[in-house]
């Protein structure tokens, strides 16, 4: 392992950085710096979980090559939210501390655009911004990237995910062609290796640790409940775990502070997290949490993304988030920094096949949990408030003067009793709660697989509803794409996607739209070539996910289309099944929609 000062790092950044602890290089650093400190580098691509120490390996360099003489900016960094931005330009500013005419300055939405204005105006070297309160300032034509050098993405694939394509586009067209270009991305999504075709120049990958490690290092677990015992499993999952340390994504904000407030009522130490809190509001319950004043925080996806904390014991879903990218940004937030982190799906019977379409992407299983009963609860809390007594710190000096007077008090309750009492204090509320408490019922599967296949998973309804786990008809392959009705999705446009993007005439068969997700199907011929074509396509921003579908509940991937000679076979000739099709078309209660420039691939490359 080489020294900061092998790597090439200053004398003046090398002492402030030794002060803040830094012995020797993280990985990440080891790569980055000597390749960005070298003046015919070229682009990068930077695979790098959060913690890894990424931002000194992009931000040490970026100092170090500042002409302090010129007071404009000739570094960029774009990041996904106003702390995370935050948190980089404090960095920053504490890597170049003895460099004081060094300028670094944040710049961020929900706050005062004039005294970014004005501080801008003061002249400034580096640039930390969110895309939308950067474009709000080039448009008012206060920031001009003209001089700007270097160019980092940080977290660029939450950017494309919080649905800043077009505002990166906007802001790149503005740096000029001989920029420096780097992309840090936790994941290799089809949409990061697209958006680094089209940015980056002969981009150099470097991947810390292993692709996607945030994946392999969690483990997925679900409850199968009834829809009406979440919130039930959810206490039993908290109580089971009682240093639990989580974030409990719910799906909507009213969800999420119904959830909080039920906590809170039921004494647990719980907030809520979502975007009808002003930012005071949101910033206050982001501090609590990190500074684990609060054990549970209950929140929406768009809403903790500003929150980065890195050792987390839980990742809890209660219920499954309509995309699956959400899904992996969930519960890539445990299993960080080395640890192994758990993320728990509470689901009901209806949210089985959206599971199985989650597994397929992550490459992993869910494992079945079972709910904790009283009786385990009871157990595991006993033992913590054992392990609370004999590990509390007693403050002999401060008690001293007390204690005569509890000694007389006590005198009469032997040591048994004594111990019996102490415990019960802690413990009785849960031996109350729990004595009295019905055990959670478990859906049953079998039956209700069947049933399942009669209802959305997605919780629409209808008679296209439930056919998501259908085996595809003789001939056809069945396909999954991350797309659905709430998305806009309709029949006509999966026709559109195909025609647009796949150069050969493709039979489509039939298609069941969901409401966040849809399934068509192609001829067996043309299923490998359509899955092929439509890679890294994206759909507003979004990136598509097109796959062959399994075809029963178990998660038994049919890999081919349909298991042979199981589907009854299609009457009619072929007329007669384009006709079908044809009125299956217009029989969806869908609008017709011809939209198809809302596919598009980019074909473009910058540079
Ligand atoms: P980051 O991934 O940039 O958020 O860094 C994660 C944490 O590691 C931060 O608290 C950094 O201050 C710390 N850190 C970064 N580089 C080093 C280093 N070389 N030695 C010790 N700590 C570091």
């Amino acid at each position: 392992m080489k020294t900061f000062e092998e790597l090439g790092v200053s004398a003046d950044l090398l002492r402030a950085i030794k002060e803040l602890g830094y012995e020797s290089p993280m990985p990440v650093q080891e790569a980055v710096i000597p390749y960005l400190l070298n003046d015919e580098s070229s682009d990068v691509v930077a695979l790098a979980q959060t913690g890894t120490g990424k931002t000194a390996s992009f931000g040490l360099p970026l100092i170090q090559k500042i002409d302090l003489s010129l007071r404009k900016p000739q570094a960029l960094i774009l990041s996904p939210t106003r702390e995370l931005c935050l948190q980089i330009a404090n960095d920053l500013k504490d890597y170049s501390k003895y460099i004081p005419d060094l300028s670094v300055l944040p710049m961020y939405g929900g706050t005062s655009i004039e005294n970014q204005i004005r501080n801008f105006k003061r002249g400034v070297h580096i640039i930390v911004a969110t895309p939308g309160r950067l474009i709000d300032l080039m448009e008012r034509k206060v920031v001009n990237l003209e001089t700007v050098k270097k160019v980092v993405m940080d977290e660029a694939d939450e950017m494309l995910d919080m649905g800043f394509t077009d505002s990166i586009n906007t802001i790149l067209e503005r740096v000029p062609e001989d920029r420096t270009t780097l992309m840090f991305s936790a994941t290799m999504s089809p949409a990061i290796s697209k958006i680094a075709k089209n940015y980056l120049h002969d981009a150099r990958e470097i991947v810390i640790g292993t692709k996607n490690e945030g994946a392999k290092s969690v483990n997925h677990v679900y409850y199968m409940v009834h829809a009406k015992d979440k919130y039930l499993a959810l206490k039993r999952i908290a109580d089971f775990y009682p240093d639990i340390y989580a974030i409990v994504f719910c799906r909507t904000r009213a969800e999420t502070q119904d959830v909080a407030d039920k906590l809170i009522g039921d004494g647990y130490s719980a907030d809520a997290l979502h975007g009808d809190l002003s930012q005071a509001q949101r910033d206050f319950v982001m501090g609590k949490f990190r500074q684990r004043r609060l054990q549970i925080l209950v929140a929406t996806d768009v809403a903790a993304r500003g929150l980065d904390v890195d050792d987390l014991t839980h990742v809890i879903n209660y219920g499954l988030p309509d995309d699956i990218e959400s899904y992996t940004h969930r519960s890539g937030r445990t299993g960080r920094a080395g640890k192994t982190g758990t993320s728990i799906s509470i689901i009901n019977l209806r949210e089985k096949g959206k599971m199985r379409a989650i597994e397929k992407v992550i490459g992993k299983q869910f494992v079945a949990g079972t709910i904790p009963t009283g009786k385990e609860i009871c157990e595991k809390q006993l033992l913590k408030v054992m392990d609370e007594i004999e590990k509390v710190q007693v403050n002999e000096e401060e008690i001293a003067t007390y204690l005569p007077e509890i000694y007389r008090k006590l005198d009469w309750l032997d040591k048994e009793d004594l111990i019996k009492r102490v415990v019960s204090l802690e413990f009785n509320h849960f031996l109350e709660y729990y004595s009295n408490a019905r055990e959670i019922a478990i859906p049953d599967q079998g039956k209700s697989s069947r049933k399942d296949k009669g209802g959305d998973a997605a919780g629409g309804r209808g008679k296209r509803g439930g056919e998501r786990s259908r085996e595809a008809e003789p001939g056809y392959s069945r396909l999954f794409v991350n797309l659905g009705k709430k998305d806009g999705m309709t029949p006509s446009m999966v026709i559109d996607m195909l025609n647009q993007n796949v150069d050969r005439r493709v039979d489509v068969g039939r298609i069941d739209l969901m409401q966040t997700f849809s399934f068509f199907e192609v001829k067996e011929r043309d299923a490998a070539a359509v899955v092929r074509s439509l890679e890294g396509l994206t759909y507003n921003g979004r990136p598509v996910n097109v796959e062959l579908a399994s075809t029963d509940e178990t998660g038994r991937g049919d890999k081919g289309g349909r298991s042979k000679g199981s589907a009854p076979a299609r009457r009619g000739g072929k007329k007669q099944r384009e006709e079908e099709d044809f009125r299956k078309f217009f029989d969806d209660d869908t609008p017709f929609d011809d939209g198809g420039a809302w596919y598009k691939k980019r074909k473009k490359r910058r540079r």
